[in-house]
C-alpha cells in the first residue's frame, strides 16, 4: 500500500520531498519550468498541512560540484512562482552541519531547496552513509520525481527506510494511478498504440501489454520490421535485422492469444532520410503516399499513411482504455507528423476512454501538438513511464510501499 501526502499529518513536521527539477537551462536561465510547475501542487499541499518543506533535486548531469549546474536559477523561478508570502532559500550542499542548522531554522513560510543532488557522486550510487545523511533532515519523505522512479538512487531509495514516514506526492499518484489503472484493471476494449523508433526497445512492453489489450496498433519505424518478417517489401525503410525472428515470434503470440496486432496497411514514404534540424531542406523533402503496406524498394517509410490512420482512428474509437507509446511516424518533419496527429485527435475526441500516454518523445509530440490537455494522462516520465509498462516494479514507487 502507498500512502499520498494529502494523508499524512505535517504540522511542524521536516518534510523533505524529491522533486524533480531537471530543466533545461541556458546559462543561467530556466528554458522550460513545465517540472517546476508541475511540482508546484505537491509542495503548496505540503505547505498548507504546516509542514517544513525541504526540496531535493538533480539537475544534469554533473561530474562534482559544478557552478553550472547549481539549482540557483531553478530556486529564483520557484520564488516567482510561490509568491511574496514565501521565501525560497538555496543551500550550498545537500548534506552537513550547515544545512542541518538551515534546516532547523526554517520558519513558517520559508521554503528550502538543497542543492544538487549528484554534485555528491554518492547520490547516484546510492550509497548508505550519505541516504543517512539527507534522511536526517527529514520527518516525512515525500517524493513526487516520477521521472527518476526507475533509478534506484540515494534520494529515491536508499534514504526511504531511514525516514520515519513516507508518501507520495500529487504528481507521482497520477501516475500511479493511471498507469496503473491501465495495467491492472484497464475497462474494455483496451487499446494499445506502440510507435517509435526501435522494436528492441519496446519488445518487454509489447510482451506485458499483448496479453492485457484487445488489439494492438503498430506504427513508427518500428512496423517495418514487423511488415518484413511477414515477407512485405520496405526498401530502404529503417529494419532491425536481427529482431526478424522476434517479430515472427510475437506475431505469433498474438495469433495464440486471439488478439490482433494491427500493422499499417499503407506509408508516407520519401527517398531519403530527412535531418529534422534541417528545417530548410525538409520543405521540399518528397513525401509520397503508398497505394498498399509495400514500400518501393527506392523509398523508406517516414509515416502511416491516411488508410492506416483511418482504421487507427476507427479502433481507438470504440475503446474505452487507451494507452499510447512512440510515434507514428517522424513527426518532427511536418510532412511525417499526420499518422501521429490522427492517433493524438482520436485519443482526444473519445472522451468516454481513459486515455493515457507513456514515452517522452509520444509526450513531446501532444504538448507540441496543444492536445495534451484533452488526454486523462501524459506520463512525466519517458523512462520511467517505459518500465512501468513493461511491468516493472519502480524502485522509486517500491520505496514507498508500507504494506
Ligand atoms: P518514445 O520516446 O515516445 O518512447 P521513441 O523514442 O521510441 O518514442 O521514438 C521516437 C522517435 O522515433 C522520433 O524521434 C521519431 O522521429 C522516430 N520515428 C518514428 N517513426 C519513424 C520512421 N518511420 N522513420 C524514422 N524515424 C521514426
Ligand atoms: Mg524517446
Amino acid at each position: 500500500m502507498i500512502r499520498y501526502i494529502d494523508e499524512l499529518q505535517l504540522t511542524g513536521k521536516r518534510t523533505f520531498i524529491r522533486v524533480d527539477f531537471n530543466v533545461p537551462l541556458e546559462g543561467r536561465r530556466v528554458t522550460d519550468d513545465t517540472r517546476i510547475r508541475e511540482a508546484l501542487p505537491t509542495i503548496r499541499r505540503a505547505l498548507e498541512l504546516g509542514g517544513k518543506v525541504i526540496l531535493a533535486s538533480h539537475l544534469g548531469r554533473p561530474k562534482g560540484p559544478d557552478p553550472k549546474l547549481s539549482l540557483e536559477p531553478v530556486a529564483a523561478r520557484l520564488a516567482d512562482l510561490l509568491g511574496p508570502k514565501h521565501e525560497v532559500i538555496l543551500t550550498d550542499d545537500c548534506i552537513g552541519d550547515g544545512v542541518k542548522k538551515q534546516v532547523k531554522d526554517l520558519k513558517e513560510g520559508q521554503v528550502i531547496v538543497l542543492e544538487n543532488l549528484r554534485f555528491h557522486k554518492e547520490e547516484e550510487a546510492n550509497d548508505e552513509t550519505f541516504s543517512r545523511e539527507l534522511a536526517s533532515l527529514a520527518d516525512v519523505y515525500v517524493n513526487d520525481a516520477f521521472g527518476t522512479a526507475h533509478r534506484a538512487h540515494a534520494s529515491t531509495a536508499g534514504m526511504v527506510p531511514f525516514v520515519k514516514e513516507k508518501a507520495a506526492g500529487l504528481l507521482m499518484k497520477k501516475e500511479i494511478e493511471y498507469l496503473g489503472r491501465v495495467l491492472k484493471n484497464p475497462e474494455k476494449p483496451f487499446v494499445a498504440i506502440l510507435g517509435g523508433s526501435k522494436v528492441s526497445d519496446k519488445i518487454k512492453v509489447i510482451e506485458n501489454l499483448l496479453p492485457k489489450v484487445d488489439v494492438l496498433l503498430i506504427g513508427g519505424a518500428m512496423a517495418y520490421t514487423f511488415l518484413k518478417a511477414q515477407g512485405v517489401e520496405v526498401g530502404k525503410s529503417r529494419v532491425e535485422g536481427d529482431k526478424l525472428s522476434l517479430a515472427t515470434r510475437l506475431l505469433e503470440a498474438a495469433q495464440r492469444l486471439k488478439t490482433p496486432i494491427v500493422l499499417p496497411v499503407d506509408h508516407v514514404v520519401s527517398d531519403k532520410l530527412p535531418n529534422p534540424e534541417d528545417k530548410d531542406k525538409n520543405k521540399d523533402i518528397l513525401a509520397r503516399e503508398t497505394a498498399d503496406n509495400a514500400i518501393p524498394t527506392d523509398m523508406l517509410g517516414l509515416d502511416i499513411g491516411p488508410k492506416t490512420r483511418e482504421m487507427f482512428t476507427q479502433h481507438i474509437r470504440d475503446a474505452r482504455t487507451v494507452i499510447w507509446n512512440g510515434p507514428m511516424g517522424m513527426f518532427e518533419v511536418a510532412k511525417f507528423a499526420e499518422g501521429t496527429r490522427s492517433v493524438a485527435t482520436a485519443m482526444a475526441n473519445n472522451k468516454q476512454a481513459v486515455t493515457v500516454i507513456g514515452g517522452g518523445d509520444s509526450a513531446a509530440a501532444v504538448k507540441e501538438m496543444g492536445m495534451a490537455e484533452q488526454l486523462s494522462h501524459v506520463s512525466t516520465g519517458g523512462g520511467a513511464s517505459l518500465e512501468f509498462l513493461e511491468g516493472q516494479e519502480l524502485p522509486g514507487i517500491k520505496a514507498l510501499e508500507t504494506r
